[in-house]
């Protein structure tokens, strides 16, 4: 097989990746990209969208059940609907593969060469690519290294049989009469309170004291509530000790020192993500390490000359947005641009139910970071719009400076409220002051009029409240 030479060579196509190289080929960059699964990466495959299409299943699924048990107040009546999940899972697929062809169709469009196979490293300059034809070998000038993360195993609970990583758990061809769930985080959160609403008797196993413990505990309180009415029940400060004997519970060692079992047909471990840093040469490169992540500096450059790394082989946030954030930047240092990493925020959703959003600084780390500080909150139980959807859970909550008014963060819990991360994270960016998101004209009937009202509250003159 012939040499491939390029002046940029993108190792994993996931939401890093792929940015990088679209805009890399934007910017004229002779620019390849290798991926060793499907365009899209653990975001367009096995998470972000896959999960967020199962939850507009759940949701759906939901609100046809509650009107089939007459407890729909909206005068709707229905028979007892069925859930077909293999059908669930087809529609998912059938979204996921418009978007691996829509990804594809970009890198193209860029001008980027896509190559599929694994791509190991022989030194900086030169990668090796096991294709279904054979040894690829591309010379090249600069590298970006964008192999994401992978599910963290427990090792008293391996994957395998009932033990499910969220790839799995994103296409079962049944709903589980009983699921356990160990790790109280994002996905575990996400994906049990959709097989909740989907039928699945649900136990969350969480070690520490509280479910989505990065968050404070007031954002997280309706969430709490509201698995509690979907009857699912969570264990906090609890172990997971391994399978039973038969293989047919999850023994855990509860708060008060006890064993339990808990019946289960599948047990989802969503104990967090480790980066990939094996199987593409990284002993070849001997880059530095920050903790398990690969270490970056502002501009993404690794330990080594011409080697960068973006996305969730680098450490937290791991989210998508981060990583495309980074990606679209690297391509502009390769193309000759001077960028460096200057966002003020990284905003993050948990889309559960109640959805939460996070931007900047909540008021504990605020106050940690020295500054004194006005917070102002408004809840959805005095927001129009949220009555008018039946979402009076959740709050918006403004944290500024109490000297000059300066936001410096803003969060909310509530239906929905997923969609205000823009105007959260626009916000900040902006470097908004508590007077200019008050005097901003937000229309009429809309949740987002609740942070209007919540910056309005932190300067003493909330109207609807
Ligand atoms: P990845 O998306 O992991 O992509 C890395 C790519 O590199 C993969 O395609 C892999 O096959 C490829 N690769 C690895 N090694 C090699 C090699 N040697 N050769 C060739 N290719 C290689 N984030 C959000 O922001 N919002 C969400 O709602 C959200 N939901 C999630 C739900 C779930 C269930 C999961 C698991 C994750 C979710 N995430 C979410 C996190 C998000 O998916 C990641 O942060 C994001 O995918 C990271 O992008 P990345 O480009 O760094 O890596
Ligand atoms: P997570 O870090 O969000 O949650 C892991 C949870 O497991 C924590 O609450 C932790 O205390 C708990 N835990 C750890 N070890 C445990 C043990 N032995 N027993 C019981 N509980 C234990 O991790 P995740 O849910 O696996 O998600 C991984 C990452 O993927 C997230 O950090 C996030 O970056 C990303 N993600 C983002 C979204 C989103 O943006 N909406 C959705 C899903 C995933």
């Amino acid at each position: 097989m012939k040499d491939i030479s390029c002046k940029l060579l993108v190792i994993g196509a996931g939401p890093g990746g792929y940015v990088c190289a679209i805009r890399a080929g934007q910017l004229g960059v002779d620019t390849v990209i290798v991926e060793m699964n499907k365009a899209g990466g653990t975001c367009l495959n096995f998470g972000c969208i896959p999960s967020k299409a199962l939850i507009h299943a759940a949701d759906e699924f939901e609100k046809v059940l509650l009107a089939a048990e007459g407890k729909n107040t909206l005068g709707i009546t229905l028979e007892a609907p069925k859930l077909d999940l293999a059908k669930t899972v087809s529609w998912k697929n059938g979204v996921v593969g418009r978007l691996n062809n829509g990804v594809v169709g970009l890198l193209k469009k860029a001008g980027v060469k896509i190559v599929h196979g694994r791509a190991k490293f022989h030194d900086g300059k030169t990668v090796e690519v096991e294709t279904e034809t054979g040894t690829q070998v591309i010379r090249t000038e600069t590298v970006v290294i964008a192999t994401g993360s992978e599910p963290m195993e427990l090792p008293a609970l391996p994957f395998g049989g009932p033990v499910i990583s969220s790839t799995e758990a994103l296409s079962l061809a049944k709903v589980p009469e009983r699921l356990v769930v160990v790790g109280g985080g994002y996905i575990g959160l996400e994906l049990g309170t959709a097989f909740a609403k989907f039928g699945s008797a649900v136990t969350v196993v969480e070690a520490l004291p509280r479910i989505l413990p990065q968050y404070d505990a007031e954002l997280t309180r309706p969430v709490a509530r509201r698995l509690g009415e979907l009857g699912v029940s969570v264990l906090t400060e609890a172990k997971a000790k391994g399978l039973s004997a038969k293989g047919d519970a999850l023994v855990v060692e509860t708060a008060d020192g006890q064993e339990q079992e808990l019946p289960a047909d599948k047990i989802l471990v969503t104990v967090g993500r480790k980066p990939v840093m094996e199987g593409w040469g990284l002993e070849e490169l001997d880059l530095d390490r920050a903790g398990k992540f690969l270490r970056i500096d502002s501009q993404c450059r690794t330990s080594m000359r011409g080697v960068y790394a973006i996305g969730d082989v680098t450490g937290e946030p791991m989210l998508a947005h981060r990583a495309m954030a980074q990606g679209e930047m690297v391509a502009e240092i390769v193309a000759g641009n001077r960028r460096s990493w200057d966002k003020r925020c990284i905003p993050a959703v948990c889309f559960t139910d109640p959805e939460v959003v996070t931007a900047g600084l909540s008021p504990d780390e605020a106050r940690a970071h020295g500054h004194e500080i006005k917070v102002g909150q408004f809840p959805y139980t005095a927001n129009a719009r949220a009555m008018t959807m039946q979402g009076e859970a959740g709050f918006v909550r403004v944290v500024a400076r109490a000297d000059n008014h300066l936001v410096l963060g803003i969060q909310a819990v509530g239906q929905h409220v997923s969609e205000l991360a823009t105007a959260f994270g626009l916000a900040i960016e902006m470097g908004a002051r508590l007077e200019d998101i008050a005097g901003t004209i937000h229309a009429h009937p809309t949740q987002g009029e609740a942070f209007q009202e919540a910056a309005l509250k932190a300067l003493g003159h909330a109207v609807h409240i």
